[in-house]
């Protein structure tokens, strides 16, 4: 990944993060995992169009960009029956974490960018299917201690234009437009014949094109760039918030699990 260095917390050193903080007090998280995306893609697709998508808004619209975030839910909830469906016995080669772990995370996530003079986070998952629990987590969050806060999959930043999918046109089209040279479109065919089978790759594969990645792209980055336009920036400066004042919240979010959708099929 050829990360915009000049946006990424990591590599900011501290005059240069406090002059992008002071221009636009603006966070982006990119959530991604490794998961089978076909023989064509890299399993990492979801994470580089996360990364992608807040390099670029953060470059477009100001802020920083949080270290990614690259391992995420899998193998339960709704995940779970697809993951047969599309991987049968073949091992994915997979790196989920547990919903407990990744919401967890999450909650604490938000309490680094608040201490560290955030006002607004937003949080592209580049991974679909636990976004209502995320979006529950900042909710939980942002009710004690006040943050803007925007959190989409990349399918729901574009609804209405585009339809998202798995390994198919759609993810293929975004990373013939990102990392061209990552893809090999001539091994669609192997699903016939390997041994991974289809690997989770969507059949419609052929049909993605490097200008209707770019379109989505561009959909994407709009609806973020309005997320952005619209936020209410609390004014006041935010108190330091102690690792031990999450717990009870924590322990809330935990006392509800039997609501989380990662959690039931
Ligand atoms: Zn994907």
């Amino acid at each position: 990944m050829i990360f915009k260095e000049h946006v990424r917390w990591e590599f900011l050193k501290p005059e240069e993060f406090l002059v992008r903080l002071a221009a636009a007090p603006v966070v982006y998280l990119p959530m991604g995992l490794c998961e089978p995306h076909g023989h064509v893609a890299p399993f990492g697709l979801d994470t580089i169009k996360a990364d992608w998508l807040c390099d670029e808004a953060a470059a477009r619209f100001g802020g920083i960009v949080a270290p990614t975030m690259a391992y995420h839910t899998h193998e339960t909830g709704y995940h779970a029956p697809w993951l047969r469906e599309v991987m049968g016995d073949i091992n994915p080669r997979l790196c989920a974490l547990p919903p407990h772990i990744v919401l967890e995370t999450l909650l604490y996530q938000f309490r680094a960018f608040r201490n560290a003079g955030f006002r607004a986070a937003v949080v592209i998952s580049g991974h679909h299917g636990s976004q209502e629990d995320l979006r529950m987590v900042a909710e939980a969050f942002a009710s004690e201690f006040p943050i803007q806060h925007f959190v989409r999959t990349d399918p729901e930043l574009v609804a209405g234009e585009f339809t998202g999918d798995h390994a198919g046109r759609y993810e293929l089209s975004q990373l013939l437009a990102i990392r061209p040279d990552l893809v090999s479109l001539d091994r669609a065919h192997r699903v016939e014949s390997d041994p991974l089978w289809r690997f989770a790759q969507n059949p419609d594969v052929l049909e993605a094109s490097a200008e209707e990645g770019r379109a989505i792209l561009k959909a994407s980055l709009d609806a973020i760039g309005s997320a952005v336009n619209g936020f209410a920036m609390p004014a006041e400066e935010p108190g330091f918030i102690a690792m031990e004042h999450l717990e009870p919240l924590w322990q809330r979010i935990l006392r509800r699990q039997d609501k989380w959708k990662t959690k039931s099929p």
